[in-house]
């Protein structure tokens, strides 16, 4: 996933990679741990485009996963995207300046560095493609979960267990009575 910088024309690059997810190391971690199954190549579509030692990278990752759901457990298949724009800077090493030093400065400006002619978008797409993931795993928007109670699928219709309503202490003082 190599962007070579001398080769950009001056209207831009468009380029898309098709990478597998196991040559992310993070993905690859999420995908051992059960946390997903990863049903496509991550995808990264962009334009690159070019200022003097500045290159400006804009486009977006996807791909497609299984998930299981945060409320009702249920698997299911998405389409995971994630727009994104970072910027790279071209450095000019300096003996006097330790590596870590550099790093700090461009981190200040929002930018990325990079040395020679090559730009590696790797560590960008992966990091972008992590950020792709929701923090709560939804089936659908409105999925209404399991039955605290019994632990049936409430999107298959309602179960037969009443709905706790009220003051918590009433739905104590009711389950207290059943288990009588
Ligand atoms: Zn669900
Ligand atoms: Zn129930």
């Amino acid at each position: 996933m190599k962007i070579h910088v001398e080769r950009i024309p001056a209207s831009g690059l468009e380029a898309t990679f098709e990478v597998p997810y196991t040559e992310f190391e993070v993905l690859r971690e999420m995908a051992q741990a059960g946390d997903c199954v990863f049903l496509s190549p991550v995808v990264t579509s962009f334009k690159a485009i070019r200022v003097r030692d500045v290159v400006e990278v804009k486009g977006r990752v996807h791909f497609s996963v299984r998930l299981n759901c945060s409320r009702c457990l249920n698997e299911f298949e998405t389409v995971l995207k994630n727009d994104f724009a970072v910027a790279f800077v071209r450095e000019i090493p300096e003996p006097q300046t330790t590596a870590g030093e550099i790093a700090l400065k461009d981190e200040d400006m929002g930018l990325i560095a990079f040395f020679g002619d090559q730009i590696d978008l790797h560590e960008s797409v992966q990091e972008q493609a992590v950020m792709a993931f929701p923090i709560q795993f939804l089936c659908r928007p409105d999925c209404r979960g399991l039955c605290p109670k019994c632990g049936a699928d409430l999107n298959q219709g309602d179960c037969t267990c009443e709905k706790s309503t009220g003051h918590p202490a009433f739905s104590v003082l009711k389950n207290f009575k059943s288990v009588q």
